[in-house]
């Protein structure tokens, strides 16, 4: 620590030039770069287009999320833009094209009012290009269950002379601002925070550090209390709607019945709905509900069964985890309207969430638990999404998962001694 200290202290930024645009830091893990492309996550999955200049939908691309926008562009007016934010909301809202988009905005050279970034200036048009020397952003490896160390303060090697926490102490190379992005800040660990701390207390001039994260109570306090903490809210179905239709629009995809269906089960989730409109999807969702309402409970089948669709998803992590979400998410939808139904009756299904989910209105009236079962059952299954998220070994979650679902085993007459 100590070796670096000097430059942590250091009211101002290092003097260093700024990088050639692109530059690698091979180091030990060689997976981000100055400049990265802003359009594209560098490590995990879900990679997006930036949103860029699509002006057919909301700002500068961004459906929804109005009332955080209109908090920036206000921030900006005032001249109140924060050092530090933590952004709070689902998976699959759009928070990262959100920010990515925030991020060229507030570097630009002549933003339009209502921080619009101009589209033409040397820092849009580096921005565009995926190489803009001031945008900084780091996210969780696909293969690691936090981020390393090494992204915010370098390599042992390079302590404090390469990562996060020293490129934002540079002089802006194009403007006035420097902007670093911590994606999957659900995936902070004690140590990485630590070092981020300081940064985060004493931002220099100018830069905006944001952090991405999903759920309040899974940041750590030290990181909560030190920004200022903006919710994103889950989308409208329409606006989930609106973007798959526009996806579609080759007329190749998904029927307009079928985007419909996937919007209005998407919680408000654009990744989500894009997961419900694989075929398979629903047959498998159907097979799984049908299984959470059986009794008996058969769970070493249920668990069989799940695992084999998570196995057909492909042969990668990423795939397979966004299987295996889906999935829970099912059975958390199921578990939340056996709550509902034991409060208020069985459901008709004309009078069901529309589009009517005639699979989850069937398996939920043919449940015979009680409600306190399905407030178990929904909290083992987040326990379940929890593990996902924390790169839990996925046959033995599901094999745990599907084990805790089964009905408590009746208590043994005696103790044989
Ligand atoms: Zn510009």
């Amino acid at each position: 620590m100590t070796r670096w200290r000097g430059v942590w202290g250091e009211k101002g930024r290092a003097s260093s030039p700024p990088f050639p645009d692109g530059r690698v830091f091979s180091g030990s893990l060689g997976w981000y770069k100055v400049g990265n492309p802003i359009g594209h996550r560098l490590a995990g999955s879900g990679a997006e287009e930036f949103p860029g200049e699509r002006d057919t939908m909301g700002w500068q691309g961004i459906d929804g999320h109005d009332d955080v926008v209109a908090r920036f562009v206000a921030a900006e007016a005032r001249g109140r833009i924060a050092g530090t934010y933590l952004f709070i909301g689902p998976e699959g809202i759009g928070k990262g094209a959100f920010t990515k988009a925030l991020a060229k905005s507030l570097v630009c050279l002549a933003p339009r009012p209502g921080l619009i970034a101009c589209g033409a200036c040397a820092s849009c048009v580096q921005a565009a290009a995926g190489s803009h020397p001031d945008i900084d952003i780091v996210s969780k490896p696909d293969d690691r269950s936090t981020i390393p160390l090494e992204v915010f303060i370098g390599d042992r090697e390079h302590r404090m002379r390469e990562g996060l926490c020293w490129r934002i102490l540079l002089r802006p190379a194009l403007g006035g601002r420097k902007v670093a992005v911590i994606l999957d800040a659900d995936h902070l660990a004690e140590e990485g925070a630590n070092c981020l701390l300081k940064t985060l207390e004493e931002p220099p001039d100018g830069a905006v550090i944001i952090l991405v994260g999903t759920a309040l109570e899974r940041q750590l306090p030290t990181i909560r209390s030190r920004s200022q903490i903006i919710r994103f809210s889950p989308l409208d179905t329409e606006i989930v709607r609106r973007v798959l239709a526009a996806e579609a629009i080759d007329g190749s995809g998904p029927s307009p019945a079928a985007i419909a269906a996937a919007a209005g089960r998407s919680g408000g989730s654009i990744d989500r709905a894009r997961l419900l409109l694989d075929p398979e999807i629903e047959t498998i969702r159907a097979r799984l509900l049908e299984q959470l309402a059986a009794r008996p409970f058969n769970g070493v089948e249920l668990s069989k069964e799940v695992q084999a669709s998570v196995e057909a998803a492909g042969k990668d992590a990423p795939p397979r985890r966004a299987r295996l979400r889906i999935l829970l998410g099912t059975a958390v939808d199921f578990f939340r309207a056996a709550m509902r139904r034991d409060a208020a009756g069985p459901t008709d299904p004309a009078a069901a969430p529309s589009p009517p989910d005639a699979a989850l209105v069937r398996a939920v009236n043919a449940w015979g638990g009680t409600a306190e079962d399905a407030i178990d059952g929904l909290r083992r299954t987040l326990d379940a999404l929890d593990g996902i998220d924390r790169n839990a070994h996925l046959p033995t979650l599901v094999d745990a998962w599907s084990a805790r679902l089964e009905p408590l085993p009746p208590p043994p007459r005696s103790v044989p001694r």
